[in-house]
């Protein structure tokens, strides 16, 4: 039976250097490697960082093979390895001695005056301002109003996500069995001006929220999805929910996520 694995490297020379080993390696051990898309491959390893990671997932369209990471970057909150334990990796690989864990991702349905788009997040949606004023949207939960919210913008993140730009902005770090979607406000303002929540909101799985963009000085709304910007002319709004569609992260059986928690940020 072919056994096909495939590597997707950033341009970093250490990735480039993986990548070499790596193919050699997994060569030696029996499989078959591709760089491109593969559906019949059983893993995909992706070389990076958290953003390379990121990346790969996007460049795949959210494949239903599990995936791995092996961490050249800087932080690698994502990656399972790093490049010096590669063979001790393809030794577990091969008796089996992993998880594979499934992660939701955030499904955006995205509206203008003459199209609905659909975009899924594996990390957080962002809405935001384009230029540097003050923003205003309405937000509403399973179709009822909650609050007019001026400020920078709002951070909606999965507990995958919680850990990144949702953290940096006052958000917390949501344990992975959690099913849950957090909307963090960015700098919201609270005066006699204007009203808004300035913590946190954490909505149930089955919540759909709605940002309806204000154009009040500006007409254009940034969304950033996993760290990548879509400009829409005039979107009237934005509905996030958590998607049916997941991806699968190969763990080795040592996974822990409070360990890599503070391994990575205490
Ligand atoms: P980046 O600007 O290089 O990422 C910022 C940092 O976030 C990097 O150190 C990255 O790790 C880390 N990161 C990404 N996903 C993470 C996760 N789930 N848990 C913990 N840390 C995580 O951009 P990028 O590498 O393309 O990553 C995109 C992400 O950056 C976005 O999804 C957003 O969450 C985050 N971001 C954060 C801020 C902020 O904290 N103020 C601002 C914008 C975007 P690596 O070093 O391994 O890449
Ligand atoms: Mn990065």
């Amino acid at each position: 039976m072919r056994r096909i694995i495939t590597i997707n490297s950033n341009q970093v020379n250490k990735s480039v250097e993986t990548k070499k080993v790596l193919t050699e390696k997994l060569i030696n051990a029996g499989f078959e490697v591709t760089y491109n898309f593969c559906k019949d491959a059983e893993l995909i390893i992706s070389i990076g960082g958290d953003g390379s990671f990121l990346k790969t997932v996007h460049d795949f369209n959210f494949p239903q093979i599990p995936i791995m990471g092996i961490n050249t970057g800087h932080l690698g909150f994502f990656p399972e390895i790093s490049p010096n334990h590669i063979d001790r990796f393809i030794e577990l690989y091969k008796n089996n001695s992993f998880l594979v864990q499934d992660i939701s991702l955030l499904k955006a349905n995205i509206y203008t005056n003459n199209c609905k788009s659909n975009m899924y997040a594996i990390n957080e949606v962002v809405v935001k301002g384009d230029k540097s004023r003050t923003i205003h949207l309405s937000l509403n939960v399973n179709g009822k109003h909650i609050q007019n919210f001026s400020g920078d913008g709002m951070i909606i993140s999965t507990p995958t996500g919680s850990t990144a730009y949702n953290y940096a902005a006052g958000g917390s770090i949501v344990d992975p069995g959690l099913n849950l979607m957090q909307l963090t406000p960015l700098y919201p303002i609270n005066t006699n001006a204007y009203r808004c929540f300035t913590s946190s909101i954490i909505f149930s799985s089955d919540s759909i929220i709605e940002i309806i963009p204000e154009y009040r000085f500006e007409d254009s709304i940034l969304i950033v999805i996993d760290g990548v910007e879509y400009r829409f002319n005039q979107m009237s709004d934005i509905k996030i929910s958590i998607s049916d569609l997941k991806i699968k992260l190969l763990r080795m059986f040592d996974y822990e996520f409070w360990s890599r928690v503070s391994e990575k940020f205490l």
